[in-house]
C-alpha cells in the first residue's frame, strides 16, 4: 500500500505546482491521469458507479464545493480554494489522499478554515497513537474543529482502505451516542483506513449538485478537505500517502527505462 502512496503523494506535488489563477480543474486532471498511468498505477476515481459513473481521475471542489466536485472548464481565479482528492492501485493495493490548496490570494479567514483543516487531520494521526478507539479520536476531531469555529461535514466520512478503496469500517469525523455503541472499532495493528475531515466555514449542511456528484454547502460558504491514508503497525500510526523517506522511490522513478 505504500507504493500506492507515494504515487498518490506524486500526483498530489505535481497537481500542486499547476494550482494559479487561469488553470482549469480539468487540466489538473488530465496531468494526474497521465502520471498514475505514467507510474503503472490504475486511477481509481473514474467509473465510481453513481446515477452517472465518475468520468475523471480526480474530485476537484472548488470554493463551496464540499467533496466530488467534477474536473472540467472551470477557470482558477485568485481567492478561491480548490481540493483535489485522489487515488490509485499500484499492484492492486489502494492509497487515496485529499489537500485543500489556496489559489492566489485568499482571505486571513480562508486561510484559516484550510489549517484548521490539516490541522485535524494531524490531529487525529497523533491520536492514533496513544487512543484504542476511534470514537475518542474523532470526539476530538469534532472538538478541534468546533473550537476554531468552524463546522464538520457529518454527511461523508472517511474509510478503510486495502485492496479496495473504499472498505469497512467507516470512519467519522465526528462521534455520535449511536456510532460509540454500534459502530466504534479498535485502533490495532493491521488496521488501515483513509481519514478525511471535511470543514466548512459556515453551516456544515450540504446538498448535491444537479450534475449528480458535486456536494455544495447550502450557504454558499467555502469548505476544505484533507485527507491521507494511514496505517496502524507495531510501531505506531504510519502515513502511507505521505513524502518519500530516504531510499523510497515514487513510482517508476529510478526503475529501467
Ligand atoms: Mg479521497
Ligand atoms: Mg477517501
Amino acid at each position: 500500500m505504500r507504493r500506492a502512496g507515494l504515487v498518490v503523494w506524486g500526483a498530489h506535488q505535481l497537481a500542486a505546482g499547476m494550482v494559479r489563477p487561469g488553470v482549469t480543474t480539468g487540466e489538473i486532471d488530465t496531468a494526474v491521469e497521465k502520471f498514475f498511468l505514467e507510474n503503472g498505477a490504475v486511477p481509481l476515481f473514474k467509473g465510481v458507479p453513481g446515477k452517472v459513473p465518475f468520468p475523471a481521475a480526480c474530485c476537484i471542489s472548488v470554493n463551496d464545493e464540499v467533496v466530488h466536485g467534477i474536473p472540467g472548464p472551470r477557470v482558477l481565479r485568485s481567492g478561491d480554494v480548490i481540493s483535489i482528492d485522489t487515488g490509485c492501485s499500484v499492484g492492486g493495493w489502494c492509497g487515496d489522499s485529499a489537500i485543500t490548496h489556496p489559489v492566489g490570494q485568499v482571505t486571513p479567514e480562508v486561510q484559516r478554515l484550510l489549517d484548521c483543516t490539516a490541522g485535524v487531520l494531524a490531529l487525529a494521526i497523533r491520536l492514533l497513537a496513544s487512543r484504542s478507539r476511534w470514537s475518542d479520536v474523532a470526539t476530538e476531531m469534532a472538538k478541534y474543529v468546533r473550537d476554531h469555529g468552524f463546522s464538520v461535514v457529518e454527511n461523508f466520512v472517511g474509510h478503510g482502505i486495502g485492496r479496495s478503496m473504499h472498505e469497512d469500517p467507516q470512519v467519522p469525523n465526528f462521534c455520535t451516542p449511536a456510532f460509540r455503541k454500534n459502530h466504534d472499532f479498535e485502533i490495532e495493528p493491521g488496521l488501515v483506513i483513509a481519514i478525511e475531515p471535511m470543514v466548512n466555514m459556515g453551516t456544515k449542511k450540504v446538498r448535491a449538485l444537479s450534475d449528480h456528484w458535486t456536494q455544495s454547502t447550502v450557504d454558499g460558504m467555502p469548505s476544505a478537505h484533507f485527507e491521507h491514508t494511514v496505517a496502524i503497525t507495531e510501531g505506531g500510526p504510519v502515513v502511507l500517502t505521505a513524502p518519500p523517506l530516504a531510499g523510497e522511490t515514487v513510482g517508476n522513478a529510478g526503475s529501467a527505462a
